[in-house]
């Protein structure tokens, strides 16, 4: 008799976005006439730097001729795009991270999911509240959690981001083995300072733990003294994996191609106690299961890192930002309290009532989507993401209407 694996029906019913679409949709079959702007979902909206365009051209352009065409790459990724990275993100910053330590994947998402794979399955871990929701479910499929109740999976343990502490979880008083950090923060857009971040690399270190550090907004930051990579910080290398993706800082949300730094020194246990290296591991887990990511894809990422490409870059992350500010000011301005919208593209704002009633406010009376905060965890309550990925006119319009609903 074939079975499910059961564990999957411990998942929560709906992926968020699937509950906000369908109320949206709903809508607009009965107001046919509101025009909806999307402040909802985290995907950008503006067009790939015209220097990954280019490249993406002559790269398929090499596929059509015998003499340059490419088949299957190399199982790391290709050099020229490695070596890149290693440079331009992480020894330029004084992270001691090289080319042979960078996996290239299709996503920062498929990274983050699947890395629980290479480790044991009675892990012990430890994951924000509010969180991004694939670090919660991939460990649910995997069986490491038991029931949900309340709003909470039973044997995990939660890491709450509240007003109280800025936004940034305490660490741990329990036993953890397996750290999920994110930073800046999706859904809260709260950052971290190397002091803060310090405390965690030093915990892991202490307790023998792990931090898988998701760094997928890194290029939103503007404010210099903080961590763009969790490598800044001394004794990382031992204890984290850090997660980068060119979705949101390059636009290739739909062209897709990311990235997994695992170091060398970097290890986890057996039962009886002897060390292994996790990259390899990774590696020998990916080249099973991972074909990698187009020759043309890879050279359009590798045009990120031209001059013309970090400048076009820059500008994409500058209009998000822009987008930002407005949103944050005028949230400030109508007297709700917020964080994020500076070195980050979400405003996590608190809405002082039910989210999901809020988020029904804002779509029926402005023609405004937002995410209701509960979608992200039990510390979402009382709170709503509204996400600067969109045009600025739109985001102007949308606050304008906001203003009038909330004044
Ligand atoms: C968008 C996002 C990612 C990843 O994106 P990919 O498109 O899969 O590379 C990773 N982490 C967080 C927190 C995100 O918001």
């Amino acid at each position: 008799m074939i079975r499910v694996n059961e564990h999957y029906l411990k998942l929560q019913a709906s992926w968020l976005f699937s509950e906000i679409a369908k109320k949206v949709s709903d809508f607009q079959s009965t107001n046919p006439d509101m025009e909806i702007i999307k402040l909802g979902i985290g995907d950008v909206t503006r067009a790939l730097p015209r220097a990954c365009i280019a490249a993406f051209h002559r790269a398929v352009d090499e596929m059509a001729d015998d003499a340059t065409f490419r088949g299957y790459g190399p199982d790391q990724g290709y050099e020229f795009l490695r070596q890149k990275i290693a440079v331009n993100d992480f020894q330029t910053r004084g992270a001691d991270i090289s080319a042979d330590e960078i996996f290239i994947s299709d996503g920062a998402k498929c990274d983050a999911g699947n890395i629980q794979e290479i480790f044991a399955a009675g892990t012990r871990v430890a994951i924000p509240d509010p969180v991004y929701p694939v670090y919660l479910d991939s460990n649910v499929m995997a069986g490491r959690t038991g029931a949900f109740k309340k709003n909470r999976y039973e044997n995990l343990i939660y890491l709450e981001s509240t007003r109280d502490n800025g936004f940034v979880p305490k660490l741990p008083q329990e036993g953890v083995d397996l750290i999920y950090l994110c930073f800046p923060n999706n859904p809260t857009g709260a950052t971290i300072t190397k002091a803060q971040l310090k405390k965690w690399v030093d915990f892991a270190y202490e307790s023998k733990a792990l931090i898988l550090y998701d760094a997928a907004y890194e290029a939103f930051i503007r404010d210099d003294t903080l961590p763009k990579s969790i490598y800044e910080i001394e004794g990382a290398r031992q204890v984290a994996i850090e997660f980068r993706s060119f979705s949101k800082t390059a636009g290739f949300t739909g062209t897709r191609c990311a990235f997994t730094v695992i170091p060398k020194s970097c290890k986890a246990y057996t039962g009886s106690g002897d060390k292994h290296r996790l990259d390899a591991l990774w590696l020998r887990r990916q080249t099973t299961k991972f074909n990698g990511v187009s020759y043309p894809v890879q050279r359009a990422a590798e045009a990120i890192y031209s001059d013309d490409g970090k400048k076009q870059c820059r500008e994409l992350t500058d209009y998000y930002l822009r987008n930002a500010a407005l949103i944050r000011e005028e949230i400030t301005a109508l007297g709700y309290d917020c964080i994020g919208g500076d070195n980050s593209p979400y405003i996590w704002v608190n809405c002082n009532s039910d989210p999901w009633d809020f988020f029904d406010l804002l779509l029926k009376k402005a023609g405004v989507v937002c995410t209701p905060g509960t979608g992200f965890g039990k510390c979402g309550e009382g709170y709503i993401r509204i996400s600067a990925f969109n045009n600025f006119e739109n985001v102007q319009r949308a606050m304008s209407r906001i203003s009038k609903v909330l004044k």
